[in-house]
């Protein structure tokens, strides 16, 4: 069995979950393997209702008071009742703040391997294989859980897998998981999620996204950024020396130390397309580069590329789509 594990982004099905979501139906399919999900802890009913409409084996709901809202010691005590239970062969999570926080106290409670970050599945003989980056995203290395293993925990970057993949269906079982918690099972307590402590920003989440890097050279040039950010209706991003410089807060930071985001449209305005900021731009749908350096790295997976210099390109452009609003 494959299990994937919703959370909780305000009430919905977060937004890395609905990716692993499509991850466990290819692998479910590929492995020939039922694929359960799994309603944990805050909002787990409202997230259940939603992911009704996913093409699953057996839908399961675990609730309990204590985990009613998010707590690393809650989660992992929970999740490791239901795979002792249950023993799914794969149990799926996206690599978000929260996954990062708990997944590795189930991984050393349950003693089951966990191969975290994953960017991509291919397949030997059946077998899956997964992609992951190391050494600072510079090179990536394909890892293989030992069969012997009866639980592998998984978790998904960013833009791996696209939720438009989802398969529709409707769930063939939805069975109520009854959870064994103690209050003594809880010692510790989360403070807020890391985005909604730094501000209402959510780049994960963005479907238009104007990045901007040392390139624009001067915090003064920032509201020409911002205009045109505006008339397209966009989230403002940014490479790291530009967070660095203080010219924009942290959580506006993409990249192997920032957000990981899968816009609909990236824009990258005079940035160069170093390999720590590419990580976590480049599962964007479609990516648009102004540089004026054509030899620019970015240039290589950007899908339009305009070279020139955005000093005279972005007022222009500010300008046109005002027009045709
Ligand atoms: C451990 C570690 C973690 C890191 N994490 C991150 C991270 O999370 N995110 C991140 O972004 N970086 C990160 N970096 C830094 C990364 O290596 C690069 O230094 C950084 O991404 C470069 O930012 P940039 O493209 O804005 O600046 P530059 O590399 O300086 O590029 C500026 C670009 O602007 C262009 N330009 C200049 N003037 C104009 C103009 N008038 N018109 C058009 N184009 C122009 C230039 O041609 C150039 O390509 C990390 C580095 C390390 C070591």
């Amino acid at each position: 069995m494959i299990l994937v594990v919703l959370e909780n982004q305000r009430g919905n099905i977060h937004a890395f979950s609905q990716e692993a979501v499509a991850a466990g139906q290819q692998l479910s399919t590929k492995l020939g393997l039922d694929l359960c999900i799994l309603c944990l802890g805050e909002n787990a009913s409202a997230l259940k209702e939603q992911a009704s409409n996913y093409k699953v084996k057996n839908l399961i709901l675990a609730q309990n008071d204590l985990i009613g809202s998010y707590s690393a010691d809650g989660y992992s005590k929970a999740l490791d009742q239901v795979i002792s239970e249950l023993s799914p062969k794969y149990v799926l999570m996206g690599h978000s703040y929260m996954v990062r926080d708990f997944l590795p106290r189930v991984s050393a409670k349950s003693d089951v391997p966990f191969i975290s970050d994953i960017i991509s599945v291919t397949y030997h003989d059946n077998v899956p294989i997964f992609a992951r980056q190391v050494f600072n995203a510079k090179i990536a290395t394909n890892v293989q859980a030992d069969s012997n293993n009866n639980t592998i925990l998984l978790s998904f970057q960013s833009a791996a897998f696209s939720s438009d993949d989802i398969e529709a269906g409707s769930p063939e079982n939805q069975i109520d998981f009854s959870l064994n918690l103690d209050t003594s099972d809880i010692r510790s307590e989360s403070e807020p999620e890391f985005q909604e402590s730094a501000s209402s920003v959510d780049l994960t989440t963005a479907e238009l996204i104007v990045s901007v890097g040392r390139g624009i050279d001067s915090q003064d040039n920032l509201p020409m950024i911002e205009a045109l950010a505006s008339a397209m209706g966009a989230e403002i991003a940014s490479s790291r020396p530009v967070v660095d410089m203080g010219w924009l807060p942290p959580y506006r930071q993409v990249g192997s130390s920032g957000q990981v985001v899968s816009p609909k449209l990236y824009l990258s305005v005079g940035i160069s397309g170093a390999i720590q900021h590419v990580v976590g731009m480049k599962g964007s749908k479609n990516i648009m580069a102004i540089n004026k350096d054509e030899e620019a790295p970015i240039f290589e997976i950007a899908d339009y590329a305009v070279i020139g210099d955005l000093m005279e390109i972005v007022p222009k452009l500010t300008e046109e789509i005002q027009k045709n609003k």
